[in-house]
């Protein structure tokens, strides 16, 4: 079975299709990226005017690169959340369009859903499962039982990870999103700084980074008034350690407590060279059962196979939208 699958929740406007959930025959992403580097952040605005002037073109070449024509599609599954809402109504709009002219069933997918089900082109799902959600607005663990099934356990209690990676760019002076360049400085410098790991030794699944972010500002800010000259590699270094130790320690943790035979790791952040190595070290040290699931690095930002992955499993559930399906901006698991 062939979906059609739209996403257009952020800076991306994305269309795939996807055969049996698993088979990407195309996947177009047209990143928005350069208008919004000089803002230093996603205008809402320019994000939604972009994705009206792309998405039309995407949906053709989508079809033209799976070598695939209308008729042979089964449903067309789209993100309806969350993310910005004027974004997220163009995607929606093409989609609900595009399924009624050609008479195809409609599929709701939720766009975290979608970063987690990244996981299936990699390898089959088995379950329990634990996903380390992280990504430009979430920092979540998310246990499954089942296919569709999501109980998140422990999320962020102010930024997300990929939000404090993006702040911490900004003070080095870097374009966003930095979460990339980071990882790379990382690489060459050292834990010299030694920032706090916040929550760590907490008994919950919970995770924080606004005081990562507090001291790493604070620590610029202080040598910048006293003329000293810190190392940007090492500062990189030192809080790309803070994130890994913690997202690592807690990650282990729930995946031993929730005894998870999988363990998938998505979102953006999941891009990130230093936290991949890290989890794949600890996982052989500690966790021998368990399977370590990490989607391709083009798969770990946002795209539309994705969400066709997520669509196929919604499906399967019976679950379809009515033509009055509305973006919900901030809808959770
Ligand atoms: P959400 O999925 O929560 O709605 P989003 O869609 O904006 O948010 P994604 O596209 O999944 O987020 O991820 C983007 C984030 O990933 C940015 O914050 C970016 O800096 C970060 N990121 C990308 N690559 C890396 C990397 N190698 N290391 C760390 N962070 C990274
Ligand atoms: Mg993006
Ligand atoms: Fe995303």
């Amino acid at each position: 079975e062939l979906i059609l699958a739209i996403e257009s929740s952020c800076d991306e406007t994305s269309v795939a299709v996807i055969e049996d959930g698993n088979q990407i025959l195309s996947n177009i992403v047209a990143s928005q990226i350069n208008s919004h580097k000089r803002f230093g952040g996603v205008v809402p605005e320019v994000a939604s005017r972009h994705h009206v002037e792309q998405i039309i073109g995407c949906i053709d070449e989508a079809l033209k690169e799976a070598d695939v024509t209308v008729e042979d599609l089964g449903a067309v599954g789209v993100t309806y959340g969350p993310g910005l809402v004027g974004a997220l109504l163009i995607g929606i709009t093409a989609a609900k369009s595009f399924a009624w002219a050609n008479d195809l069933p409609l599929i709701p997918v939720n766009h975290m859903a979608g970063h987690i089900y990244a996981a299936s082109f990699v390898s089959d799902m088995t379950f329990p499962a634990m996903a380390l959600l992280v990504s430009g607005g979430h920092t979540e663990l998310v246990y499954m039982k089942e296919h569709g099934s999501f109980e998140i356990i422990g999320e962020t209690r102010d930024d997300a990870c990929g939000e404090a990676y993006d702040k911490v760019g900004r003070v080095l002076g870097l374009k966003y999103p930095s979460g990339k360049e980071i990882d790379q400085m990382a690489h060459i410098g050292k834990d010299s700084y030694h920032f706090p790991r916040a929550m760590m030794k907490e008994d919950n699944f919970d995770f924080s980074f606004s005081g990562l972010k507090s001291s790493f500002i604070n620590l610029v800010h202080n040598a910048e008034q006293r003329d000293e000259v810190l190392d940007n590699h090492d500062l990189a270094a030192s809080f790309q350690a803070s994130v890994i130790e913690v997202l690592v320690t807690k990650t282990m943790r729930a995946c031993k407590e929730y005894n998870v035979k999988q363990l998938i790791v998505a979102g953006g952040v999941a891009a990130n060279q230093g936290l991949r190595s890290a989890l794949e070290a600890s996982v052989t040290a500690e966790l021998t059962e368990v399977e370590l699931v990490v989607p391709p690095l083009r798969l770990c930002g946002d795209n539309a196979a994705m969400i066709g992955a997520a669509a196929f499993i919604e499906a399967k559930k019976g679950h379809f939208a009515s033509w009055d399906l509305n973006a919900k901006p901030s809808v959770t698991l």
